[in-house]
């Protein structure tokens, strides 16, 4: 096979677990610590060819040279920086679609909000991510490249999947990636440190529990069916008593809660009457709920409640006992809040809101 024909065929090192590589390993008849050899080489020190790998035999990196490859899953094309420090990172693909990672710093933590997809299938009528439809899932390299890439730059301590896509409809890529991220030899990450967000498809849910124990957020957004039907398509599939159902079996890390979002839209989900829903709904469950409120974001047809409204929502479900927090929006002036994702919208648009501080 010439080189062209093999870099074609060949997968992305990163793109198989640490499992993964340690069977190709015992396969090819060498020792087991070989493995951890390669995987420290990909994710402690970042190398950038199998040659670098110096401590494997030369015929062993000729057969990594020959089985994979390791190029970079991302190319950075642009970065945007908040004026409240939350920042931005638009990466091309190697399809040339657009993902987006944002970094959100906090005092004593900087959070990387990583995209698991191309867009997004679940159509959630207050997201620009659903806007675009599904592209495609995105490859456990193009996972991990996000947060190796980023944390070059930023300390990063914790994950969400919270970017664009629902990380549940890449069941498969997302365990692979969580494994990577959560092995010692790879990137070390606490499990307690990471967290997936989904819009609620209870048969994965269920799967990812067997496979990790990760913290789980679920974005609830309304206590009613008949209200959540109409802003996430998918409770017409898993209404909200199956959701709670699987939610709480999920086995979060020792000593972390379960998670609900949920996103305030003016005069649809934020009622005084929505909230005692709310608080009936789940006073009886150990959990935490953040209430985000709207972010506006050009053609979503919601607004964002008043900060009186957030106020008195907040109130009602604290008066059942819940530990309630108010996700304030970071990064709004450069379109990195929470859902306005979408790397889809017109350059010029990006440059307009582009507040690039020092
Ligand atoms: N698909 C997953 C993860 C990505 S969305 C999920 O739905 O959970 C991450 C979070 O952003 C979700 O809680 C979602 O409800 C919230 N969100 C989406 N659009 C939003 C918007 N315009 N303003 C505020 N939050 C939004
Ligand atoms: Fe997809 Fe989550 Fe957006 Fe819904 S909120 S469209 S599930 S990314």
């Amino acid at each position: 096979m010439d080189q062209f024909m093999q870099n074609i065929v060949n997968t992305n090192i990163k793109d198989l677990s640490p499992q993964e590589i340690e069977k190709f390993v015992l396969d090819n008849d060498f020792k087991p610590f070989r493995a951890r050899q390669i995987v420290k080489w990909l994710y402690k020190k970042s190398a950038g060819s199998f040659d670098e790998m110096t401590d494997l035999s030369k015929d062993f990196r000729d057969l990594l040279e020959f089985s994979f490859s390791l190029k970079p899953s991302l190319e950075l094309i642009d970065e945007l920086v908040s004026t409240d420090g939350t920042k931005k990172y638009l990466f091309k693909l190697s399809d040339g679609n657009q993902i987006e990672s944002v970094v959100i710093p906090e005092k004593a933590r900087n959070t990387l909000c990583i995209s698991s997809q191309v867009g997004c299938a679940l159509g959630c009528t207050f997201c620009m991510t659903g806007t675009v439809g599904k592209i495609r899932n995105l490859t456990p390299s193009e996972i991990l490249d996000q947060y190796m890439f980023v944390n070059q730059y930023n300390a990063i301590t914790n994950i969400v999947f919270m970017g664009m896509g629902e990380p549940l409809d890449n069941l498969q890529n997302l365990v692979k990636s969580i494994r990577t991220f959560i092995d010692p030899n790879c990137l070390g990450l606490s499990p307690k440190r990471i967290t997936v967000s989904t819009s609620g498809l209870v048969p994965k849910i269920k799967e990812l529990g067997k496979h990790v124990s990760v913290n789980l957020a679920v974005s609830l957004n309304a206590p009613r069916d008949e209200l959540r039907d109409e802003i996430m398509p998918i409770n017409k599939r898993y209404p909200i008593k199956e959701l709670i159902n699987a939610s709480v079996n999920f086995p979060v890390p020792n000593r972390k809660y379960l998670m609900f979002e949920y996103v305030l839209l003016k005069d649809v989900n934020d009622s005084d009457s929505d909230a005692h829903t709310l608080g009936r709904l789940l006073e009886a469950i150990k959990c935490k709920i953040n209430i985000i409120p709207f972010n506006e974001a050009y053609p979503l047809p919601y607004q964002s409640p008043s900060w009186d409204r957030v106020l008195k929502f907040q109130e009602i479900l604290i008066s059942y006992k819940i530990n309630v927090r108010i996700r304030k929006s970071r990064g709004s002036d450069i379109l990195g809040a929470c859902g306005q994702l979408a790397a889809k919208y017109p350059s010029k648009m990006v440059k307009d809101t582009t507040l690039a501080q020092n």
